[in-house]
Parts: structure tokens; sequence; C-alpha cells
């Protein structure tokens, strides 16, 4: 009886594998860099790679004597950034993958390894990943939020990744906040991502410093400001960043009030670089965005917390992908 899944999460940069049993241990994790500009195949390549080395990987190691084989692999999930078709198992094109045009995915992993294939969205499958095996733990339904560069999300419903008609569900950074406000990567205006994104707080920042407002920040490229720097200047109470931080999590607050007053979570999951970064009274800037632009009751109870599987989550999620995949619950 296959025991194992197989969690790939397919990166830009990297490519992570893991065999994970039903209670989330891996029992052997292996990295490769994605080297993208090769282009489609070689990638693809790669995944199979990876897949049948964290298999070899685990086979035997000390902590498990008992060898583990394809055999005992039930099935491959793939986290993967979109947008993507889950259903027909095709990236239809990726900022992160150059020269990515609807790519079969998961027909060219199933004819390599013989084994079924399920793929979703990176962020989505890691929101998956902390409602199992992580920050969100026996909670059944619950939003989770990244912060990075963008900001990604993901929506569980009754412990299954909400996907909706269209099968796009939790686009959660492409909320409107503000309909006339700074452009999006999405060609709209206003979006969540686009006003509280790490990549929005360092526009902010860089812009604050060319209009000579005193800060210890020094740079005025938006892309040379590292959340090192970031989180520094909020150490030594630097008002400017201090000021932009605070800004951008109330921000993100109203993201998640309007987003649970369609919900309606029981928990929601923060995580991603700069956010890991904050002390809890920032954290506490978010929390009281949301609660206090919320209806009444729709808030009350609703646990925040902060996503704990690091970069595990995608792996990790994407074996849950794989087991409900398999059952047909996915
Ligand atoms: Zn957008």
């Amino acid at each position: 009886m296959p025991d194992y899944v197989v969690g790939i999460d397919l990166g830009g940069t990297k490519i992570m594998g893991a065999v994970v049993d039903a209670k989330g241990k891996m029992v052997s994790r292996v990295m490769k860099l994605t080297q993208a500009e090769r282009g489609p195949v070689p990638v693809l390549d790669r995944i199979v790679d990876v897949i049948k080395e964290a298999v070899s990987a685990s086979a035997g190691g000390p902590a498990d004597r008992k060898r583990i084989g394809m055999d005992n692999i039930a099935a491959i999930g793939i986290g993967s950034p979109g947008p993507l078709d889950p259903d027909k198992g095709i990236v239809v094109f990726t900022p992160n993958l150059p020269g990515w045009r609807d790519i079969h995915v998961v027909e060219y992993v199933e004819k390599a390894t013989g084994k079924k294939v399920f793929m979703d969205n990176d962020v989505k499958v890691g929101v998956l990943g902390e409602q199992a095996f992580g920050a969100g733990r026996g909670v059944r339904t619950l939003i989770g939020l990244f912060v990075g560069t963008g900001i990604g999300g993901g929506v569980i419903i009754r412990g299954k990744l909400h996907r909706g008609f269209s099968k796009q569900a939790g686009e959660l950074g492409h909320t409107v906040i503000d309909y006339k406000g700074p452009k999006c990567g999405c060609g709209q205006s206003g979006c969540l991502e686009a006003m509280a994104s790490r990549q929005a707080m360092c526009r902010k920042i860089a812009e604050q410093v060319k209009a000579g407002k005193e800060t210890v920040i020094r740079e005025t490229d938006p892309m040379q400001i590292t959340t090192r720097m970031m989180v520094d200047a909020l150490r030594k109470k630097d008002k400017v960043v201090t000021d932009v931080m605070t800004d951008a999590l109330e921000i993100l607050g109203i993201g998640i009030a309007s987003i649970s007053h369609v919900v309606s979570p029981e928990m929601v999951i923060i995580g991603g670089g700069i956010v890991d970064a904050l002390d809890d009274e920032m954290m506490d800037v978010i929390v009281n965005s949301a609660k206090k632009r919320a209806l009444p009751l729709v808030m009350d109870n609703v646990k925040f917390v902060r996503a704990s599987l690091g970069e595990d989550a995608g792996v990790l999620g994407a074996s849950v992908l794989a087991r409900q995949g398999l059952t047909g619950e996915r």
C-alpha cells in the first residue's frame, strides 16, 4: 500500500521536492535550481529529476529503515506559479518562468513518472499546507495572505481549497482597495497588492527619500531597499518607514475585512518575509484595522496568526493536494 506522496514547489529560482507521509512528515527533501532561462522542457525535466531524487533520498534513511521506492508513491502534487488551469494541468503563462505559454505540466510529469499528478497555484497550495500541517491545523475555514513582492493568498472552506467556478478563486491580492490608486502588475489600479505589498512599501519609502524627508534610508531606488533595511529602520523608530509600513498594514486590514465579509473565516493566516519580521505591535495594526471595518459579528473571535511552515508550506501543501486529488476531494 503506497503511504507516501511527493510534493513539489516550483518557483522561478528553485524547485523544492519532498516525500511526505499522511501526517505531514517529510521523509526527504530535495532542492534544485530551476534554471528557468533554459525554457520549459528543461525545467519540466528538472521537476522529474527532483521527484526521482526525493524518492531515492528517502530510501533507507537512518530514521526510517524501511525502503521507500517509486512503488510507495501514491501521487504527486505540484504548486506552480500561475495563472494556471488546475483541471487541465496547464500553466497558461507566468511572469516568473520566461517563455511559458500553455505548458502541459501535469501530462508531462505523469508520462515521465507513471503517477497521477495534481497541480494548483503555488501560494494557494501553501495556504493548504498551513491549514493541514501548520498554523491552521484543525481549522476548517480560513484565509491566508502572503505579503512579498506581490500579495498572494488562498481561501480554504471546510478543509478544501476553494476554487470556484473559474478555478481561479483566492486571488486575494487583487481585491481592489482604491480604484484610483496606483497601478497593479495585473493592469488594474489600487489592488491590495499595489498598495500593501513589500514592493509598494519600498516605492513609498523611496518617494519620501527623494522628497528629502528625514530617514535612515538613503536609497532612492525602491529595488535597492531590502527587508533588512526596513526592519532596522523600524527598530530605530524611523518615522518615514514606520508611517509607510503602518499605512500598508492598515490597508492590509481593509482588504482582510472585505474578504471576510465574503468568506467569514475562523482564522486569518498572514505570512511572508516582511510580516515575519514585524513585532506583535505592528501585527496588531492589521488586526485592529480589519476589526474596526467589519460589520458586527463578522470578526468576532476570528484568530489572526502568523504562518508557521516557512518555505516548507509549498511542498507540504502540494502533498495535501495530491492526497485530496486521489480521493476526489480536491
Ligand atoms: Zn491587481
